[in-house]
């Protein structure tokens, strides 16, 4: 079956490139949202808007089957500055699609165009564009405003370009494929008083350096070194100054973790640690752990239906069907909490713009991508709905 969408490349580009130039944040897509929805109604598709704020979901029903499909896209950029001399460089001061939503945004209208036109499946196809995937609420927003209760989606598959894979090469995994994300905060409070008579305040940045310090021990003491799992403390700010002994202190950072028990050990690790440094120094402290982000778990049948649709499209060589799981997060896992399905990494390339990591100011999508992604949708769903 021909399911390459190259007559479609063209436009692709330009859809791409409009939305590069024309990147927004969060659930602030007004533009994006706009134009995504007006492409989507010129190919016919049934398309409802303001899902989860500014997120779409367009249908395309075709045969008796009641079988039916998702495909996920994110729609938002990133709060980056583009150092960039691209002629579709963003013309949003300050804001950048650094993460290669606009290229997934669109391969999905690539693909939804391909199907409009060909009609070779029998079920219904949902493409799924949600807003505010960077900081991981547009999918449970999308979820809360009905979702799965408006629209009877079987199964969703998502995937992601990634930065120094080959380009065109594919790779999943059954189970865990990216980690949860947790946000914790330490707020301690001591005695502020003079730097020169430490004896009558209570510091709190010698007892916040000891936390600091032994959170470090969690991932290599704590956790079973088969599980994985990464703290970082990012910030650690006070109310000292020169001659000041600091009276507040608060230390905030983020964890990730590749299972619920891991990301468990590593929450009730720091509650212990903070609990007991602090209360040894007559600090008073609040500490919050907020798991923002849910692993993002594929199920086993879902992950090899979508490696055999990779290797047909690319050949075996090109697909890693059992790669490692990644430490980033990613917030199609609140769609899995759900449905079934999996998530899928692709390859952005390994040179220039298009090796450069994601969320930097130098990097790009590879448009090369375009087709071999939207291809890879059309089979999917050619096959899944056949
Ligand atoms: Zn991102
Ligand atoms: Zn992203």
């Amino acid at each position: 079956m021909n399911v390459v969408t190259e007559n479609f490349e063209k436009e692709m580009i330009a859809w791409r490139h409009y939305f590069h130039a024309h990147p927004e944040l969060n659930f602030d897509l007004d533009i994006t949202s706009a134009k995504v929805a007006e492409i989507l109604k010129s190919f016919g598709l049934d398309v409802f808007e303001g899902i989860g704020k500014k997120g779409i979901v367009a249908a395309l029903k075709n045969g008796n089957s009641n079988k039916s499909i998702g495909i996920r896209a994110d729609m938002d950029a990133l709060p980056v500055k583009e150092e960039s001399d691209c002629e579709y460089k963003s013309t949003h001061e300050g804001k950048m699609h650094a993460c290669g939503h606009d290229g997934h945004t669109a391969m999905a209208l690539g693909a939804a165009k391909y199907l409009s036109k060909t009609k070779n499946f029998n079920g219904t196809v949902y493409f799924i564009f949600q807003p505010d995937e960077e900081k991981t609420q547009g999918a449970q927003a999308m979820i809360d405003d009905g979702l799965f209760e408006k629209f009877s989606i079987d199964e969703v598959y998502a995937f992601h370009n990634l930065p120094g894979m080959e380009v065109g090469t594919f790779a999943t995994r059954s189970g865990t494929i990216t980690a949860s994300e947790s946000l914790f905060n330490i707020n301690l409070w001591g005695q502020g008083g003079h730097s020169a008579l430490p004896h009558m305040g209570v510091d709190t940045i010698t007892v916040g350096t000891q936390i600091i310090t032994s959170l470090q021990s969690i991932v290599s003491r704590k956790l079973n070194p088969a599980m994985n799992g990464v703290v970082s403390v990012t910030k650690f700010e006070s109310d000292g100054n020169e001659n000041i002994l600091p009276g507040h202190s608060i230390i905030s950072g983020d964890a990730r973790a590749l299972s619920p028990e891991a990301n468990k050990i590593i929450e009730d690790s720091m509650q212990n640690i903070v609990e007991g440094i602090a209360n040894a120094h007559d600090i008073k402290f609040e500490f919050t752990y907020d798991t923002r982000t849910n692993m993002t778990i594929n199920t086993t049948e879902q992950a090899a239906f979508a490696s055999k649709v990779a290797e047909d499209l690319v050949g075996t060589k090109k697909v890693d069907g059992n790669c490692d799981p990644k430490l980033f997060s990613e917030d199609f896992a609140q769609m899995l909490m759900v449905k079934p399905g999996c998530y899928i990494l692709i390859g952005n390339g390994t040179e220039g713009t298009h090796g450069q990591s994601l969320h930097s100011s130098t990097y790009d999508f590879n448009d090369k991508l375009l087709v071999i992604g939207s291809s890879f949708w059309t089979k999917l769903v050619c096959e899944r709905l056949s």
